[in-house]
């Protein structure tokens, strides 16, 4: 079959297009390379287009007929989001739905959306199904939440099918080191504990060690990029047999602290992490852990990197082999 996977040149999207290669698929990328790198277009071809050229993606769909379309291609920066909200809304609610109704248009109706678990807000219990309300803080978690909002009315409306895989922490590099992860500004916290121990950037900030946790910093669920592509693949195959808009938590189902990442990646790269503690970052939820039980059970995904130093050993092998 053959896939377009828009925002294939960026960091989940790559993982995701190799994998579909991987499996016998085409792959045709689409990227604007806003943010993606080009060398990370490794099986298909790349069309260099901008959600917002409706032109554009007309041209792609009129000239090839796809199986089903994953879409990664998005703005993911939070604090960005606050800043500059309507280009938030801009790329990632008006981009999708011009690549929706273009989809439309030509009657592609399989669709695998990357959420994300800020379409939740500030967490009401421990583990995070479903079930929980969504109630975004911030224009990026609002702005994947409208999409959501937007599949369910095009499941009703046209018959669209669409699965909304909501990711916690995204972490962790291909196994043999081929992709990874490199945002042009990088916010995240392993990148950024990586790049502080091979002095490619200023020591590493830990924002706020006195929350209400055992070591008094954040607690996060990392879930590595290989994981998350498969989760995607299973996705596209339970559509088969099941209309309409559907959304699952994709995570690791264990909760790591700052802290606990810290000493994680010192452990595997056998050096100290050079770090300083900083005030806390504004709208960072003390705890974010996914229940992924609706995944396993619907979709008979399972996290397999489930340990945090093999997590941190693949992004450590990729990041080191990076001219920074
Ligand atoms: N964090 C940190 N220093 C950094 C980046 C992140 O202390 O340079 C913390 C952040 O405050 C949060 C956790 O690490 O508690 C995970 O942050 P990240 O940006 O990786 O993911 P998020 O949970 O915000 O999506």
């Amino acid at each position: 079959m053959r896939f377009l996977v828009c925002g294939g040149a960026g960091y989940i999207g790559s993982h995701m297009a190799r994998l579909l290669a991987e499996r016998g698929h085409a792959v045709v990328v689409l990227d604007d390379l806003s943010n993606g790198h080009r060398q990370a277009v490794q099986w298909g071809p790349l069309l260099q287009v901008d959600l917002l050229d409706r032109a554009a993606l007309e041209q792609v769909f009129a000239a090839q007929v796809f199986d089903g379309v994953f879409h990664f291609a998005a703005r993911s920066v939070v604090s960005e989001s606050m800043a500059q909200p309507f280009d938030y809304y801009r790329c990632n609610v008006v981009g999708t739905l011009n690549l929706l109704d273009a989809m439309r248009r030509h009657g592609v109706g399989r669709f695998i959306f990357s959420s994300t678990a800020s379409v939740f807000g500030q967490p009401l219990q421990a583990e995070i199904d479903e079930q929980h309300p969504r109630q975004p803080i911030n224009p990026y978690g609002s702005s994947k939440l409208m999409v959501e909002q937007m599949l369910a009315a095009a499941a009703a409306a046209y018959g669209l099918r669409s699965v909304s895989l909501r990711y916690f922490n995204a972490a962790g590099a291909s196994y043999d080191a081929c992709i990874g992860e490199a945002h042009a500004c990088e916010t995240h916290l392993i990148p950024n504990v990586l790049r502080s121990i091979l002095g490619a950037a200023a020591p590493l900030q830990v924002f706020g060690d006195d929350y209400a946790t055992p070591d008094g910093t954040c607690i996060r669920d990392y879930v590595h990029v290989e994981d998350l592509a498969d989760a995607h693949l299973r996705a596209l195959h339970f559509l088969e047999q099941a209309p309409g808009a559907h959304a699952f938590n994709l995570g690791n189902g264990q909760g790591f602290s700052v802290r606990q990442v810290i000493d994680a990646a010192s452990r595997v790269v056998g050096r100290p992490v050079p770090y300083q503690v900083a005030p806390r970052r504004s709208g960072d939820p003390e705890t974010l852990v996914a229940s992924s039980r609706k995944a396993r059970e619907v979709l008979g995904w399972e996290a397999h990197w489930t340990e945090l130093d093999a997590i941190i050993e693949s992004a450590w092998r990729w990041h080191r082999a990076q001219p920074w």
